[in-house]
């Protein structure tokens, strides 16, 4: 019986995480170390936000710097996982997506696995987060990518339980630490419905008015929807990393399997 692999949300935060040893990279690489080794891993993050559900098919995906205003190293970080178009044809397969060569690996995806898996030899995968889906129809595509996991490949959403943005700046200038009451509510909502499996609360909750706060724009919650999708009634649910960092953004991470 060949064994089932867990799907993983990873907070990724920052970019300057990527290149930082601190909480988060700690708990980033505890994860590499802990879960079962993956064959593949395809992930969907938050800075893949594009109109169409795309999968990237590249032989070797380049490493793409898509952040502005940041200390000369982080341009530098590369992380030269290899492709895998056989992997891309798979998920093409299970969910409808394009396959497309525009892409490569993100920071949203090598800001998490440059911790978990330094030595980069793993194949990846992004799948895109397709900007005119409704809620429901990215847990349905998570969903459709749930056999992968009995495929030895891990599904890893990344992006952000909480992310105003604007808020976690003017913290960080004004170096106010304390996390406001709104995101420690929507937090907590959202662990607390992963933990009962309610994908119905999951998809209202960045309509509602705490979901509006905490996601003016909703890029950092979808993939979070795709790790639920993917997951079962059966799959016991834990956040191996929880906390917050510039004040206001959830680095909580979730565990389905
Ligand atoms: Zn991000």
């Amino acid at each position: 019986m060949p064994s089932r692999m867990p799907v993983l949300f990873a907070g990724h935060g920052s970019p300057m995480n990527a290149i930082s040893d601190n909480n988060w990279s700690r708990g980033f690489r505890a994860l590499g170390e802990s879960l079962p080794r993956p064959n593949a891993i395809v992930c969907i993050s938050a800075h893949w936000y594009v109109p169409g559900t795309l999968v990237s098919s590249n032989q070797q995906p380049r490493t793409i710097h898509d952040f502005g205003g940041f200390p000369l190293e982080l341009y530098q970080v590369q992380y030269p996982a290899p492709g895998s178009p056989k992997l891309a044809g798979r998920v093409a397969e299970l969910t409808g997506a394009e396959q497309s060569e525009d892409w490569g690996l993100d920071h949203g995806t090598w800001s998490v696995l440059r911790h978990m898996y330094p030595d980069a030899d793993i194949p990846v995968v992004q799948l895109s987060v397709d900007v005119r889906l409704q809620p429901a129809a990215h847990i349905d595509l998570g969903r459709a990518l749930a056999p992968l996991r009995d495929e030895k490949t891990l599904i890893v959403g990344s992006g952000n339980i909480t992310h105003n943005l604007r808020h976690a700046f003017t913290s960080m200038q004004g170096g106010d630490t304390k996390t406001p009451e709104w995101a420690a509510r929507f937090d907590q909502g959202v662990a607390a419905a992963l933990e009962r499996h309610d994908n119905e609360w999951l998809a209202r909750a960045p309509a509602t008015a705490d979901g509006q706060v905490n996601h003016p724009t909703p890029d950092h919650y979808l993939p979070l929807l795709y790790v639920a999708g993917a997951s079962s009634q059966g799959d016991r649910v834990t956040f191996p990393v929880t906390g917050f960092d510039l004040a206001s953004l959830s680095m909580r991470c979730v565990l389905c399997g």
